[in-house]
């Protein structure tokens, strides 16, 4: 960090701020111009309040030249981190693929869904059991009972359940649950970051719609800083002025978040488009722009589903595409060397 001082300034004052910031373990560079005293911080900054210190009498400007996220930053953690959830892998050169209903309606309906998904390829199986809904008289979800027929499904499957969890009080429902799904909506709901933050279960990250990169890794930092290293990151869509897709997929969020951070990055193409014809192109891409791995909401009946039909593929459109998907991922890898 490095903080620009005014022309001039009461030299006690100075004096004060550099006997803080030591206090705090900051060393202190102190560089002294024609026109301006530049002081350089060094080591770790993170817990500083930028804000505060800009506001100081004497300060002219302050500037982070180093991330506000430690936990989640590739530059203190060189390799890419490994999420084992029972017997896969997320990153370290897997393609994971959680495929399943947006919402889980019964027991039959996300069983038969996760047989077909699992024969297919899928690693994981998604499916909501509480629903955040942007109305209040649309579907909410079966909850607990939900949950328990996910459960059966992966005793049926033998997949891993990645399920929501929309609020503090459902903790104690989620023993089964293999990654908990924390959605776009509650990206910054942060006694929930810090509640699953002291789990020992893997945490799937969704981008908030209007959430900067910074934003989303230092909501990462939220669960890690509790103790819990096993955070997923989810792109699934932003908000931009186009309208005719549900949200605007940000593909750059995978490179991005590559250079930025050592957590898997997975891209949801299903919540980012709205439509089920516009999944295969932007997974596809996906997969070329080297995500980890892909979620994708099935269906067998997306005219009658409660939530999210049309953006739902049918089981053997699914069928199709994950095929696709292996093979490219084959390509890329073969690309890499
Ligand atoms: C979901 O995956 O079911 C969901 C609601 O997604 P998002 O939080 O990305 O909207
Ligand atoms: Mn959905």
């Amino acid at each position: 960090m490095i903080v620009v001082l005014k022309h001039n300034p009461n030299q006690e004052q100075v004096n004060g701020l550099i006997g803080w910031l030591q206090e705090k373990g900051v060393g202190i560079h102190t560089s002294v111009g024609e026109a301006n005293t530049i002081l350089g911080l060094v080591g770790d900054t993170s817990k500083l309040d930028i804000d505060l210190i800009a506001a100081l009498d004497i300060v002219e400007d302050v500037k982070r030249v180093q991330e506000p996220y430690k936990n989640a930053n590739r530059k203190f953690h060189p390799e890419d981190t490994v999420i084992r959830v029972g017997n896969t892998q997320i990153g370290g050169g897997s393609l994971t693929i959680m495929a399943g209903p947006c919402s889980v309606e019964s027991e039959e309906q996300v069983v038969t869904i996760a047989k077909a998904v699992k024969a297919s390829g899928a690693t994981m199986l998604r499916g909501g059991a509480f629903k955040p809904r942007t109305s209040p008289y649309a579907f909410q979800g079966l909850g607990e009972q939900g949950l328990a027929y996910l459960k059966a499904a992966k005793e049926e499957t033998g997949l891993p359940i990645v399920t929501e969890l929309m609020d503090l009080s459902q903790l104690p429902l989620f023993r089964d649950v293999d990654v908990i799904q924390i959605g776009a909506r509650n990206m910054q709901n942060f006694d929930l970051l810090k509640a699953v933050g002291h789990q020992d279960k893997p945490v799937m990250i969704k981008r908030g719609m209007s959430a900067t990169y910074e934003e989303w890794l230092m909501s990462a930092e939220y669960v890690m800083a509790g103790g819990n290293e096993k955070v997923i990151l989810c792109e699934r869509g932003i908000r931009t002025f186009e309208s005719y897709t549900r949200n605007t997929l940000d593909l750059a969020a995978v490179p991005v978040m590559r250079r930025l951070t050592h957590l898997p990055i997975i891209i949801d193409p299903s919540h980012a488009t709205g439509k089920s014809w516009l999944v295969e192109p932007l997974a596809m891409g996906a997969v070329a722009t080297g995500a980890d791995g892909l979620q994708i909401e099935v269906h067998n009946d997306p005219a009658h589903a409660l939530c999210d039909g049309p953006q739902s593929l049918r089981p053997e459109d699914f069928d199709r595409l994950a095929k696709k998907l292996l093979a490219l991922q084959a390509a890329v890898r073969g690309m890499e060397g």
